[in-house]
């Protein structure tokens, strides 16, 4: 369990950001549920709570998720799943239970980057975009590429294209981590194709979803791709499986994926 010296609810994002990196064992609060699974020792726990950044909303372009939003909130609400089939909903729903999602938030699981994380996955099968209050807005594809740097994450901009997507996940039981999650989306017959809990985070094939660009797809052009993706990434081992068995099940799962999407279409 971790211990708080103080917690504080900033006005601004300013000020959020000026306590988060006065002290080094000052920390942003998400929904607590990550956290109170260690052992830190914060200082000064910074909590949004004031910022009003529990949000979906959307503009002519864009679809806005504020940080604090819940991912039982992604869940549910109707706006999000009106788009990319749904695919939000998709990823979240096999997260632990709804009491769980009630609390975590999006803002710490995007920028936790985590390795098993199914939110992350979808998210980089969309045209996503973060906003963080240091580094500025980049692409979300970018943000997970950049090392760690103290920051605070307040919005998620997910660009409002046709796409169609789909997510899958294999799982030993409902609940549990994933040992592997795929999502792929298509535009316009430009496919991309992302796998995560690789056990390292979510990566899109570049290779695989390149074969498919613009291409009447086949059960051998599937498969084709489905053995690019299983070659181009790296897969790990770890409790929950090998190295070997990821990369055997990143093939069934591109597979299965890709044929979802183009069912959906
Ligand atoms: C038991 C358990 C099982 C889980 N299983 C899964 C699973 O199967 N699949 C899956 O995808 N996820 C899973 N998760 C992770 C979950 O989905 C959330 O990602 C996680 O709980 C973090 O959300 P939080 O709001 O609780 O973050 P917190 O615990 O509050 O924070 C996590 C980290 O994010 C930082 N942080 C918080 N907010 C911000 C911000 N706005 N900007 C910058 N940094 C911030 C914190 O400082 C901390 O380092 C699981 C979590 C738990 C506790």
């Amino acid at each position: 369990m971790f211990t708080i010296n103080n917690v504080v609810q900033p006005e601004t994002l300013k000020e959020a950001y000026e306590i988060l990196v006065s002290k080094k064992n000052n920390t942003m609060l998400g929904g607590c549920a990550f956290l109170k699974l260690s052992n830190k020792r914060i200082e000064t726990g910074v909590d949004l709570s004031s910022l009003d950044l529990s949000y979906i909303k959307e503009d002519e372009n864009f679809i806005e998720i504020g940080a604090s939003t819940t991912l039982r909130e992604i869940e549910t609400s109707s706006l999000l799943n009106s788009y990319f089939n749904g695919i939000l909903r998709e990823s979240v729903k096999n997260i632990i239970g709804i009491q769980l999602r009630n609390i975590a938030t999006a803002g710490a699981t995007v920028f936790s980057k985590y390795g098993f994380s199914d939110f992350n996955t979808a998210l980089l099968s969309l045209d996503a975009e973060v906003e963080l209050y240091k580094g500025g807005r980049m692409l979300f594809e970018e943000f997970l590429s950049k090392s760690y740097e103290k920051d605070i994450l307040s919005k998620i901009y997910i660009k409002k294209k046709g796409r169609i997507a789909v997510y899958t996940s294999f799982r030993n039981s409902s609940s549990d981590y994933p040992i592997l999650n795929a999502a792929v989306s298509c535009l316009d017959d430009n496919w991309r194709i992302v796998l995560g809990a690789r056990p390292q985070g979510a990566k899109i094939a570049d290779k695989a979803s390149a074969l498919l660009l613009n291409k009447e797809l086949d059960e051998k052009l599937i498969d084709e791709a489905a053995g690019i993706a299983s070659e181009e990434l790296t897969y790990g081992s770890n409790m929950r499986a090998t190295e070997e068995y990821r990369r055997a099940l990143s093939k069934v799962l591109v597979k299965r994926t890709v044929k979802e999407v183009l069912q959906c279409r």
